[in-house]
C-alpha cells in the first residue's frame, strides 16, 4: 500500500440525521479509520435539522433538531410536522440522509 505523499485526513466533518446515534457514529469511524491515512483524524459530528416540505406552500423548511417525542395533536397524516412557513400541519418529511460526510480536512 502506497501512501499519497504526505497527506493525512486531520479533521473529517459529518452530519447527522435525527434517530443516529453519535456513539455508534464514534465508535464505527474509530473502527474504521485505522490503517487508513485519517488514523489520526478527529470525527466532527453536526446535528443536521429535519428537512421538511410542506404540501400546503411546497416551502422547503428546515427544522430544529429536537428530542423525538409524540406527534403533534391534530396531525393529519403520520410523521407529519407542523409547516413553520404557514403553520399548516401537512408538511412532511424529506429525505435526509442518515449520516453523511460533509467535508474533511487535509494536512499537507
Ligand atoms: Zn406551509
Amino acid at each position: 500500500m502506497r501512501a499519497h505523499g504526505c497527506r493525512h485526513a486531520t479533521r473529517v466533518v459529518a452530519a447527522v440525521g435525527p434517530g443516529v446515534s453519535e456513539e455508534s457514529l464514534l465508535a464505527a469511524f474509530d473502527t474504521v479509520k485505522r490503517g487508513t491515512p485519517a488514523a489520526a483524524a478527529e470525527l466532527i459530528i453536526e446535528r443536521a435539522g429535519r428537512e421538511v416540505v410542506c404540501l400546503d406552500c411546497a416551502t422547503r423548511s428546515v427544522l430544529s433538531p429536537q428530542p423525538a417525542g409524540d406527534p403533534a395533536p391534530g396531525s393529519r397524516l403520520s410523521g407529519a410536522v407542523t409547516c413553520p412557513a404557514c403553520g399548516g400541519t401537512t408538511a412532511l418529511p424529506a429525505a435526509v440522509p442518515e449520516a453523511a460526510v460533509k467535508s474533511i480536512e487535509l494536512e499537507v
